[in-house]
């Protein structure tokens, strides 16, 4: 048992701490949440007086299995390499404060119960699998002059996805994916950055396709997440009823009103833009891909404000790749250029456990939560670089367990 006394609460559901909160954290779980002190006998005491405890972050767009920018090259490393290096991302994710993360493209279950076993030390995994792409698609990594089968590199553990033509072979690859142990499914609905033969402006599969992976996702229980930039493939996927739509720099506003009526969520993911621009090209990413990075980063912070106008939900992502992993908090600050602290903090917490479906359990501290929590120095709610300075996160804590302390 462990009892954090007198801390000063951000959870995003307020624009203040709440000061002077009590928790009891029991067998991996939040057992009591109380403004007066709680006695429990045998537990240690941990005095956070002028100090800011808050829920586990929680990032709803990453790629653990992604070592390197140039992706093509990723997918050809052996599994045993690819699997090894995850767990280093995954690491460094949860020291970071993150203690949740949603990868839409890449890792499979082996991971997902390497981490929960303990053979891993990183972030609770929600899990995409491979992202389904239409040849020619974000996630065919062959270039123009190779017209080999993708089956040599679609199984492999580095690859972010998988090629699928048509309605029986969408729905094909969604049903093996979810018995492979997928929580939701993703799409590439849209032309990408770091693939080699799709612009921007490409729409990715057709309207039947996409509809076609919503009834699998529905089927299942579960939903679609879809990889998309421009405003015309925004509203095309909201119609063919995708719900979680990753990145969105391009979005307009009467496309974001649209997607907040039909209760879909954005998820930015700015810092990898700004992280491709510094350094994409010197850590390899391809040339091809360098080249388009401004076709959608310099639109990134207005698509906030558009977002926000509109009413849309937003969840906190990040979507970076190889050495850049280490930019992760950078898109609390990036996003505080242009929103109030208050809902990226949010963003993080409660809507995105609202999006991963584990409402209750994680971003939130309340009876019955995992025990899931940091503890940093200072008010992120006054100063966002509170979340981005390793030096001011004093604890991390998952499922009851301190994975790194300092107090
Ligand atoms: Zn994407
Ligand atoms: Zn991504």
């Amino acid at each position: 048992m462990i009892l954090f006394q007198n801390a000063a609460l951000v959870d995003g559901l307020s624009d203040r701490p709440r000061e002077g909160v009590h928790v009891l954290v029991e067998d991996g779980t939040i057992r009591e949440v109380s403004d007066r002190p709680i006695t429990a006998s045998g537990a240690r005491v941990v005095d956070l007086r002028g100090r800011t405890l808050m829920p586990g972050l929680i990032d709803c767009h990453v790629h653990v299995v992604a070592a390197l920018p140039d992706l093509a090259r990723n997918a050809l490393l052996p599994d045993s390499l690819v699997a090894a290096r995850a767990g280093g991302i995954m690491r460094d994710m949860l020291l970071r404060g993150f203690t949740t993360v949603r990868d839409v493209g890449g890792a499979d279950w082996g991971l997902k119960v390497a981490q929960e076993e303990g053979a891993i030390t990183g972030p609770r995994l929600v899990i995409s699998g491979k992202a389904l792409s239409q040849t020619g698609g974000h996630t065919d990594l062959r270039g123009r002059y190779d017209r080999r089968p993708t089956e040599y590199y679609t199984r492999r553990l580095g690859a972010l996805g998988r090629i699928a033509d048509g309605v029986p072979e969408v729905r094909r690859a969604c049903r093996e994916e979810i018995k492979e142990g997928a929580d939701f499914i993703k799409v590439m609905a849209n032309g990408g950055v770091a693939s080699p033969t799709d612009p921007i402006a490409f729409l990715g599969f057709a309207r039947e396709e996409l509809a076609a992976a919503v009834e699998e996702a529905t089927n299942a229980g579960t939903y679609v997440s879809a990889h998309l930039y421009t405003d015309s493939a925004i509203r095309r996927a909201v119609e063919c009823g995708v719900h979680s739509l990753e990145h969105c720099n391009l979005i307009q506003p009467d496309t974001a009103r649209f997607a907040a009526e039909r209760g879909a969520v954005c998820v930015p993911t700015l810092v990898t833009y700004e992280a491709l621009k510094e350094e994409g090209g010197s850590l390899g990413l391809p040339p091809d891909s360098v080249a388009k990075i401004d076709d959608v980063r310099l639109a990134g912070l207005h698509s906030l404000e558009v977002m926000r106008e509109a009413g849309v939900r937003v969840a906190f992502g990040t979507d970076l790749l190889g050495a850049m992993h280490r930019h992760q908090s950078r898109e609390f600050t990036i996003r505080g250029e242009v929103l109030p602290a208050q809902e990226i903090i949010a963003s993080a917490l409660g809507e995105a456990a609202r999006l991963l479906r584990m409402e209750g359990k994680i971003g939130c501290v309340a009876p019955g939560a995992h025990a899931d929590l940091i503890v940093v120095e200072g008010d992120p709610l006054r100063d966002l670089s509170v979340l981005t300075d390793p030096a001011r996160l004093l604890a991390v804590m998952q499922a009851g367990r301190f994975v790194a302390e300092r107090l």
